[in-house]
Order: structure tokens, then sequence, then C-alpha cells
């Protein structure tokens, strides 16, 4: 047997790597998706790059089963599945896995049904059910056998004996309609100078069909997405397709309507969350480029596109963009890679940039597109810090007097007010009055965190829920628990207690738990039914309210503490966001930030108006600590069932760990959450100078050490959670 029979097939499964197999004359080309036997299994895959292994002695090789009828997976997306799997430290075919997340839908024939309509006419023996059915056949044509039968209240047998003597016919027709093409040609919005002067420096890049980042930095309400809907216009104009990625799948249907409205025909929607049949119809149409507009979460980045010729990244600074389980990745520096290898324009759009993109502007790498104002009349709106050390809360209350004066004064004005505090639930925490016992997770170092809407205490890390106990599980007193500290549901009670005429409403993940739910929530809000609307962190992003012109933070310095490096620059991003929801249209809008810390740099930049002063400041810190996007990070996480075993490993880890110029690994530490779902954690992190080829050192390093198979090791290079 010689190589040139073998070749390299990679699976869509977790642990592979490409596998050799034999193929019949004729050869096999890189990228096709054939059918090979593995174990007792037949499973897809793909021919991969590379030459295969010539065979040990003794070794059989399976033969490929057959090559299958679908779009080969193109040599961009291979490249990608392996600087990705090589990056983050995972195996190729989990991130192939990820591109292919229903292969049997890219060769599966496109479903079909039947469907019937009025045949001949002919000879039979009358009856009432025969001509109900015959009657709603010439109605109604097109209706399925068991629809029909249902319309005429016949049983199926009856149409389908119809059917037989010729009286009916039958026909095929795709099961899954596509939607009409989005129209390229239909006229935007007349765009002001600075938009108008984005979108051509947009437009040029995806006319250069060559690769490129820009990053679309615009105050909220500038008007980004009218700009880079004209790079899209520009994109489908070359007949190619164009993929907007969203970190929210809260987002998508907002915006899917907003594309429909702009272009007169709908985009594509991906999400986790869509139907299996949906799916595997939007993959089929997407690999055969049928799709030309793709709206989506973190994972359409992967997905096998036929002529992908643009990718945007919507608040490109969002932490969503992390996937933090299985292949670990930031979905907005995997579009630039995707982009480069494709030799596409990528657009990373948002109002507060990421540290890492606009370092990349500074040193030359992405363009820079700038809205500097709103569009149209709206002006940003007044920020205000409300210094919670002088205006001091009532105990058990959390809305200060100036801040329920300005929410009387909106009301008053029949205008609407948001409340932001990104805590789900009644309070954070429950403890015991009588002997201090705090109510904690069984499976995780964490609070459980009460819900009153269901009766229950949940913890948001495991999921774990149970029942308030009766008794302190500690000292055995009764009913002596306390809600200690504010979370959404117990601002709500505070407003409604405060604003007994007020509407409220609550949006928060855990409470709008459908797309449908989130669409109907704003739809309320638009048509004014809401006075008052609170939240958590789903209501910072994306939204449009014209008739909101006040935002009340009620913790301001929230996110500020912890072990995040990025802790200062989320918070501003976050505070600037969610200060952004108000006074979008004609009416002027004001934010109350409720703050202990009013000294803060970032407070007291977001009281000034001062993003470019604090970036510059956070900038130079980071420069100074090497931190990102000056020096590089990854975490490793060790976790598993024994403390003691999974200390050890960890020890053992640091022994090895990687030493010299530009290398320095902190660590072992217990994890901030250093017990979650059943098992013990702990971090190691490795900060490395920006030259150094992390994923290269990591290898290098993991190889010196055998851990345990019970102890678990995630790598997380570039991380964004530090819990
Ligand atoms: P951003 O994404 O920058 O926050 P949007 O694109 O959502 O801003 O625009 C904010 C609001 O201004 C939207 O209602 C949008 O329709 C409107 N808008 C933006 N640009 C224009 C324009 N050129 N003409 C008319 N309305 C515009
Ligand atoms: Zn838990």
């Amino acid at each position: 047997m010689t190589a040139a029979d073998l070749v390299r097939v990679l699976l869509p499964l977790p642990l592979a790597e490409p596998f050799s197999y034999r193929a019949s004359a004729g050869g096999l080309q890189p990228g096709e998706i054939v059918e090979v036997p593995i174990g007792n299994r037949v499973s897809l895959g793909v021919v991969w790059d590379g030459e295969a292994e010539p065979l040990g002695p003794g070794k059989t090789i399976k033969q490929v089963i057959r090559s299958c009828d679908a779009p080969p997976i193109g040599s961009a997306l291979r490249k990608l599945v392996d600087w990705v799997a090589g990056y983050t430290l995972n195996p190729s075919g989990a991130v192939l896995k990820m591109c292919l997340p229903e292969p049997r839908a890219l060769i599966a024939p496109p479903p079909m049904r039947q469907v019937l309509h009025p045949g001949a006419s002919v000879e039979m023996r009358p009856s009432a059910q025969r001509q109900r059915v015959l009657d709603i056949a010439r109605e109604r044509p097109g209706l399925g056998i068991s629809e029909l039968a249902e319309a005429a209240a016949v049983s199926s047998a009856v149409v389908r004996k119809l059917l037989e003597l010729g009286a009916l016919r039958a026909e095929s027709v795709p099961a899954f309609r596509p939607p009409p093409h989005p129209d390229w040609r239909k006229p935007g919005r007349p765009l002001n100078t600075a938009q108008a002067e984005a979108a051509a420096g947009l437009r040029a890049a995806v006319n250069a069909r060559d690769f490129s980042v820009t990053l679309l930095e615009g105050v909220t309400g500038a008007g980004k997405t009218e700009v880079y809907y004209e790079a899209i216009a520009a994109c489908l104009a070359a007949g190619r397709q164009a993929l907007v990625l969203l970190p929210e799948i809260a987002l998508t249907q907002q915006s899917l309507d907003r594309f429909e409205q702009r272009f007169g025909a709908p985009a594509w929607a991906w999400h986790s969350e869509m139907a299996e049949g949906r799916r595997a119809a939007t993959l089929r149409a997407i690999s055969r480029g049928e799709a030309h507009v793709v709206i989506g979460a973190r994972s359409a980045l992967f997905l096998p596109y036929a002529d992908l010729g643009l990718i945007v990244v919507d608040e490109e600074h969002d932490a969503s963009y992390k996937q933090e389980e299985g292949v670990i990745y930031n979905a907005r520096d995997m579009a630039v890679v995707r982009g480069k290898l494709e030799g596409i324009p990528v657009v990373l759009a948002s109002a507060t940039p990421s540290l890492e993109s606009l370092y990349n502007v500074a040193r030359r790498r992405y363009a820079h597109a700038v809205l500097p104002e709103r569009h149209g009349a709206a002006a940003l709106p007044q920020i205000a810090v409300i210094d919670l050390r002088k205006e001091k809360l009532p105990s058990q209350r959390f809305l200060s007097a100036p801040l329920v004066q300005a929410l009387e004064e909106t009301l008053a004005g029949g205008e609407q007010a948001m409340l932001f505090l990104n805590r789900r639930g009644y309070a954070p925490l429950t403890l015991c009055g009588a002997c201090g016992h705090r109510l904690s997770c069984p499976n995780c170092s964490a609070w459980l965190v009460e819900h009153k809407r269901h009766g229950r205490l949940q913890c948001h890390h495991c999921g774990h829920q149970q029942r308030l106990p009766e008794a302190c599980p500690s000292c055995g007193a009764e009913d002596r628990f306390k809600a200690c500290g504010p979370g959404v549901e117990r601002l709500a009670e505070e407003a409604a207690m405060l604003f007994p005429d007020a509407r409220l409403a609550i949006m928060a993940s855990d409470t709008m738990t459908s797309p449908g739910q989130l669409a109907e929530m704003i739809a309320r809000m638009e048509r004014q039914e809401i006075d008052i609307l609170i939240g958590t962190q789903i209501v910072a992003k994306g939204h449009h309210f014209p008739l909101l012109t006040l935002v009340g933070v009620i913790d301001a310095d929230l996110g500020l503490a912890g072990g995040d490096p990025r802790a200062a620059e989320r918070t501003h991003q976050l505070l600037t966001q969610v200060a952004g929801r108000a006074g979008r249209a004609a009416h002027p809008g004001r934010v109350l930030l409720q703050s202990f810390l009013p000294e803060h740099p970032v407070i007291a930049a977001l009281a000034r108006h001062d993003s470019a002063g604090f970036i510059a400041a956070e900038m130079a810190e980071r420069q100074r600590a090497g931190m990102p996007p000056f020096g590089r990070l990854a975490a490793l996480i060790l976790s598993g069932s024994d403390q003691a075993q999974v200390q050890a490993a960890a020890r053992g880890l640091a022994q090895a760990a990687p030493r010299g110029p530009g290398l320095v690994v902190l660590g072992p530490a217990p994890a901030p959450l250093h017990y979650l779902r059943g098992r013990f954690r702990e971090r190691l992190l490795l900060k490395a100078a920006r030259d150094i080829d992390v994923p290269n050192v990591l290898r290098e390093w993991l190889a010196k050490i055998k851990l345990p198979s019970a102890v678990k090791c995630a790598v997380d290079v570039d991380p964004y959670s530090f819990l």
C-alpha cells in the first residue's frame, strides 16, 4: 500500500485527531465530506490536509465508505480548525464539531412534505365525507394529508382513498421554504456626515476582498448599526455571505426585525436554542450559500459558509463572546483569525471598545471609524454620582432620597425610568439572625440566592435549588433568616412600595427565559406600558427606548471588587452602556450612579464623561503591570473531587512551571470559587510577554506532567473569567 492510497480524515468528535483511512482509486480531495467506519459505527468526517502516516506493521486500516454529496469544507475553515485547536490546546475534532454541529444536515436531502391538490374528476361512490374533503382541497390547496383530514373532520384513510382513486393529487414540496433574499439595492436611511464617512470606509474594505479589521466606535445611539448595514449591502452586492455576531441570544430577535425592515427580507438566525429541524435547515442553507446573511451568537462563527465575505462583531467588548466550556475561546478574537484566513474584512463595533481592540488601533493593525455623536437631536445623558457615604440609605432600603426624587419627577413627566442592578433574585445572601450562619450551596463555595418568585434558594453556579429551610441548619433557630443586600426582585418590592401606581417590570436573564418573552417585554416598554423597568445586565445592551429618560444605577461599585484584572474596564463599559439607554431620542436623559466610591477612577471618569481619560489611565496601568493587551495571560484550572489530590497535582504542575525571560507563573492558589459542582479547584496563572508563543509554552509545560486521571485540567488562553 502506498501513502497515496491513504487519506487523513478528521471526525467531529471531542477527542479526535485525524485518522488514516484507505481511499479507493481516484483519490479524495481535502475538504470532502466522507463516511467512514469508526469502531463499529459509521461516522461522517472531513478529508483533512497533510500526508497520512504510513502504517506500522500488523496494523489494518479501514476503507472510506463513500464520499458524500455535500459542499466541501473550504481550506480557510480547515486552517481555522487547526489554528483554534492549536491555540486553545484542544483536539482538532472538538473544533470541527463546532463547524459541523449537525453533520448529517449537510448531506441529508432537503426535507420534503406531501401536499394535496384536487385531481381529476373520477367516477366514485359519492359521500358527504368525500365531498367535504374535495371541497376543502379545492378551497385550500397545499394541505398535507393529515391537515386535510383534520380540516374536513374525516380520518386520513378517507383522504388516502381519494388519492388512490385519483380524485386528489399529491405533490412533494420542500418542508422548509427559504425566505426571500435580502435586497441590497433597497436604500438605507440617509446617513449623517460621520456615518457616511465610516460607511464608505467599510464598503471599500468589503470591495477590497481582502483581510482587514475596522473598529467601528461610536457612542451609544450613534447609529453604528446603520453604518455596518452599508457594509452588509456591499457584501450582498458582491454576491457573498455576511455574518453578524451578537453577544446575547436575547438580542437576536430585535436585530432580526431591524434587519428585515432595512433589507426587506429576513436574515437567518443561529443560536443554541433553535429547534433541531431549523438548525439543520439553516446549516444546510449556510453551506450551500443560500443563507445570505446570518445573525447569530458566537457559535455561528465556525459554521461552513459557502462564500463568506464579511464578519461583523457587534458589541465586540462583551465578555459573553468568551465561551467558557469545552473549547474555551473568544469569538471576537477568533473572528479576526477567521477573517485573516478567509481574506475578508472584519468589523468590530462598540460604544465601549475593549482595550485589546483600542491597542490594535493604536498599533495601526486595525482601522478606526468613529461616530463621535448621537444621531439626530439626541444628546448624551447627564451623569451624576450619588455619594452613599453622605446620602445614607435607610436600613434595608436601596433607593437613596435623590434617586427617589428623580423617579418621582420622571414619572410625573410621563417618562420612563430604568433601575439597574446586576443581581438576579431577591437577595444575594440569606443568613441566620441568631447565629450568623450563611446559607450556601452544598456543591459550590457560593451563597444561595433567594428567588421569592419561585419560593426557592438557588445557586447561580450549579443550578442547585432548595426551599428556605424552616430552621437554621447550624443553630436550629426557627424563622430567623434575614435577607442581606438587594437583588432585582427586592428592588422591585421597594419601588412598588414607594410608587404604588407605577407599572413595574423586571427584566433579568432568569425571568426572560425565551427570546420571545424578552421581545414582548421590550415591546411593552416601547408601547409605554411600563413606567419603571428594573433589570440586570440584560437591560444594558442595545435596546432603544425613546421615552426612557432616567437611569438609576443602584450599586455602581458592584463590579469593581475581586481579582479580575479587567474589573475596572468592564465596570466602565457596563455603566457606559447602561447610561447610554437614557435619553436616546428627543427627550434628554439623566443617569444617577449610587456609589460608596465616588473617587474611584471608573466612577469619576463616568461622571466627567471622560472615557478617553479613563482608558488612557487604564492602559498605562496595564502596561505597568504587563497585563493584557501589553502582556499575555493563560490560566490552568485543575479540578477534582479529592481536594488533596487536586492540590498535589497543582503543586506538581507549579514545580514543572516554565521559566525564562518574560514568563511568570502565579499560584497554585485555590480558585475564588474553590469548590464548584462538587469539585475542588486550584488555579495557576501564566503571565507572559507579548512576543511569547503562549500555547506552545503551555504544551511543553503540560507534556512534562502526568496528571492523575481523576484530576481535570482546563486550559484557558486569554482568560476573561477569574473565578
Ligand atoms: P448604535 O448601534 O450606535 O447604538 P443605532 O444604530 O441603534 O445606534 O441607532 C440609534 C437610533 O438612531 C436608532 O433608532 C436608529 O434607527 C437611529 N438612526 C441612526 N442613524 C440614523 C440615520 N442616519 N437616520 C435616521 N435614523 C438613524
Ligand atoms: Zn452550586
